[in-house]
């Protein structure tokens, strides 16, 4: 019964959603979410394939959802050719990479983060023993090197032929794609190029997992805004941003503009709805919309007042329900609910993006 109602709940959202965002491939998002209540489930940003595949593999093996999820992002940082996260991920504006990650674990309540690290090639690693080692939540930059280096993590350079060449284009080409904005006000437009600047930029991985046992954790793991300001710390490491596990109602992240998210605490917020009685796509969708309500800058709305970034959310509930969401449209999400590979779903979203 309880499930019915969950389900007709789904697909009421899905259909203010758009339904042209419903199918992909042989499964659609609800019989996905029948297949998996009661079983280990794992989901990710849409680079996240492989990861969810590996996660999946511990998870069948009894292992603990942030094991798997780290062992799943673990890839991903490791990956040269994905130029958002870990090795091979652009640099900042002087070309140096530093990343951001956080984690949480479930059934423990607790959390780690580190922002604004350099040289070190498993963040979300350094992250998990933040939490486990330390008394503290989050560390950044100088210190959260010299933490990673005392815990035996070696250092090495993270920059990649490809993605010192995409910098040294950005450097040669500068302006107008940086980041620092003159002076202005709400009413200013055409400043900043937010959307120019997502493009270059997009990335990041999150997943979330629920294990054979019924706990869930997450991970968000970043190289973050590409050609940042150095320092420039995104959502992915903020708890209640970019990632939030409550392990009585569920698990959500978000890939996108962190300046965004930043300001509205989303990933807490979608937990939150959920909490109420909230579908997973359903609350990302209602986090989305808050995003849309809270951006006032001129310079961040196109002609018909909707932002010209995007920002996406990925959540997972304690019965094995997931959905995501994105402000507009296009987006997709990795889920295994125990297969060997594991398959691109379409996320839900608020805005048709406009046929090129
Ligand atoms: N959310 C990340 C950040 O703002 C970037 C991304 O997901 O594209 O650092």
């Amino acid at each position: 019964m309880q499930n019915k109602i969950k389900r007709r709940t789904f697909l009421r959202s899905t259909a203010s959603a758009g339904v042209g965002a419903l199918l992909t491939g042989k499964l659609s998002r609800q019989d996905a979410v029948a297949a998996s209540v009661g079983k280990p489930v794992v989901i990710a940003s849409a680079n996240g394939l492989e990861a969810t595949a590996r996660a999946m593999e511990l998870l069948q093996q009894g292992k603990d959802a942030l094991d798997a999820v780290i062992a799943g992002v673990s890839l991903v940082e490791a990956d040269p050719k994905d130029n958002s996260v870990g090795y091979g991920g652009l640099p900042n504006e002087e070309g140096v990479v530093e990343l951001d990650a956080s984690v949480m674990h479930g059934p423990t309540g607790r959390g780690g983060c580190v922002a604004a690290l350099r040289n070190i090639l498993h963040p979300s690693q350094v992250a998990r023993r933040v939490m486990e080692r330390t008394d503290h939540v989050l560390l950044v930059g100088e210190g959260a090197l010299r933490f990673a280096r005392a815990h035996g993590f070696k250092e090495q350079e993270l920059l990649t032929e490809e993605s010192r060449a995409a910098w040294l284009k950005w450097k040669e080409n500068l302006s107008p794609q940086d980041d620092w904005l003159p002076p202005h006000d709400r009413d200013s437009k055409g400043i900043g190029k937010v959307w120019e600047a997502f493009r270059r930029h997009y990335g990041t991985i999150n997943c979330n997992a629920l294990d054979a046992q019924g706990n869930l954790s997450g991970c968000t793991t970043t190289s973050g805004l590409a050609f940042k300001i150095p320092g420039r710390v995104g959502d992915s490491p903020i708890l209640g941003a970019g990632l939030y596990v409550d392990n009585d109602v569920g698990a959500a992240g978000s890939t996108g503009r962190g300046e965004a998210n930043l300001l509205a605490c989303s990933s807490v917020l979608v937990v939150e709805f959920m909490r109420q009685g909230k579908s997973p796509e359903e609350a990302c969708l209602l986090a989305c919309r808050r995003i849309v309500n809270q951006t006032k800058m001129k310079r961040l709305l196109d002609d018909d007042g909707r932002p010209n970034f995007d920002v996406r959310f990925y959540a997972l509930n304690k019965r094995g329900e997931f959905g995501s969401a994105s402000i507009w449209s296009g987006g997709r999400f990795a889920v295994n609910t125990g297969e060997a590979q594991s398959r691109l779903v379409d996320s839900a979203y608020l805005f048709k993006r406009a046929e090129k």
